[in-house]
């Protein structure tokens, strides 16, 4: 007997017809002796209407009100699926956040505290199977949270983690984890497994198959995750720790994935002042203003002379980045202020990048074959990202693809 946590996002709960077969897929586990805990996100693209509806209401709505508008979304679903669970038959039951509760603070993109087992254990200890709506919590006040886009993923790990589950299952509409987005790239090559720390980086760089967060909780807590798609049974992807890959004995790329992140804005600032003090007058108003600079090139002034340097923004803060910085712009000292939204980061990760030099040259020498111009550049021990214009998107995806080796042979990976 296993204890197991599984989630099933948008698609596979887009309708009654996917939620009877979500039904026998957890009918299978709780018949095999399991203890099961299912979590459900809102059906595909319900959350995206309720998003607009708010966006609708009002441009600047009270995140607490939109919280509990897009907060209903799985609260459909999970109480469908206990519904259809129990007509099958079984001893299942919806709980919302609250009744759990899972501990939240924050709205829109609030963080997990502590979500109490209790309720659970006594759900298990009388044989039943608990339906819980992902993406929400509790605050300390009472009030509903959700847990930002992709958060059904996060609430899977975290109540895998609290009722100290033996693995938590991500089911989903493609079979696994794969080399980069298989709908963008058909030669994409499913993995049979990644370590945590690769899924956290490809995850945080636009591989949106796994909420990051839900990537960072399964590592601090050694959670194993399996991701599988809902429609298809078949063997998934296993995120595990670095011991375990090696155990399996993988012949492993040297790089793991390939990941591209249209959400990005690049701001570049000319004619910037050669004197101690300048970058730090130019990065503390965005701090205060809560933005998130991710990558940063300066161009080297000679001694005395005036320098630029360009720098990315989520897209959704560049309005809000422009603003502060026309603020600071005599503290600051720049001439001119250019913006750019047609980019895209394109980013490979791979632990392999550790032991082995040169990756990020190949990545250099595969777009300058194709002529296409890299704008920034950022590194970190297992990852290379550039940006470059979102117009080659497809084409610079593909063709790293293919020049580390990861395009589908038609062999196992
Ligand atoms: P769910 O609704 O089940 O949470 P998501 O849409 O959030 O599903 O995530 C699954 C999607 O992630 C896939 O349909 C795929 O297009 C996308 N994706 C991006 N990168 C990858 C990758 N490396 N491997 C698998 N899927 C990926
Ligand atoms: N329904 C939420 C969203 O679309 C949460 C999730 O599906 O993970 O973002
Ligand atoms: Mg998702």
């Amino acid at each position: 007997m296993a204890r197991i946590v599984m989630k099933f996002g948008g698609t596979s709960m887009a309708g009654i017809e996917r939620i009877r077969h979500v039904s026998n897929l957890v009918k299978r586990e709780a018949e095999a002796g399991n203890q099961v805990a299912v979590v459900v996100s809102a059906m595909a693209g319900e959350t995206d209407r309720l998003v607009q509806l708010c966006r609708e209401a009002a441009s600047l709505y009270d995140p607490r009100e939109y919280d509990v508008v897009v907060a209903s979304g799985e609260q459909v679903t999970s109480g469908l699926l206990a519904i259809t669970l129990q007509g099958m038959g079984l001893n299942a039951r919806s709980y919302m956040g609250w009744q759990l509760p899972i501990r939240a603070t924050g709205h829109a993109a609030a963080l997990i505290d502590h979500i109490e087992a209790d309720v659970l254990e006594g759900v298990f200890e009388q044989g039943g199977i608990a339906v819980i709506p992902g993406f929400q919590g509790v605050t300390a006040d009472g009030d509903l949270a959700t847990l930002g886009r992709g958060g059904s993923d996060t609430s899977a790990v975290a109540l895998a983690a609290a009722m100290k589950a033996d693995r938590c299952d991500i089911y989903t509409d493609v079979e696994g984890v794969f080399t980069t987005d298989p709908r963008i790239v058909p030669k994409a090559r499913k993995l049979r497994a990644v370590t945590y720390e690769e899924m956290l980086e490809l995850a945080s760089v636009g591989a949106k198959v796994l909420q990051t967060r839900s990537v960072g909780l399964a590592m601090r807590y050694n959670m194993p995750v399996q991701v599988l798609s809902s429609f298809e049974d078949r063997p998934g992807t296993l995120i595990v720790g670095d011991d375990a890959i090696e155990e399996m004995n993988m012949e492993r790329q040297l790089v793991t994935g390939i990941a591209h992140d249209k959400n990005e804005a690049r701001i570049t600032l000319t004619g910037l002042p050669d004197r101690a003090g300048t970058v730090a007058a130019i990065f503390a108003p965005l701090a205060e203003a809560n933005i998130n600079v991710d990558m940063i090139v300066q161009s080297v002034p000679r001694a005395g002379k005036p320098s630029d340097l360009t720098f990315t923004v989520p897209t959704a803060s560049l309005a809000h980045s422009v603003a502060a910085l026309e603020k600071a712009k005599e503290e600051i000292g720049f001439q001119e202020m250019l913006t750019d939204l047609n980019v895209v980061k394109i980013s490979a990760v791979g632990i392999g990048m550790r032991s082995n030099a040169g990756i990020a040259a190949q990545m250099f020498q595969t777009l300058a074959a194709r002529g296409i111009n890299i704008l920034a550049i950022t590194t970190s021990e297992i990852k290379v990202s550039v940006l470059i214009a979102e117009e080659y998107t497809e084409l610079a995806v593909r063709v790293l693809h293919t020049a580390y080796g990861l395009d589908d042979t038609g062999e196992a990976a």
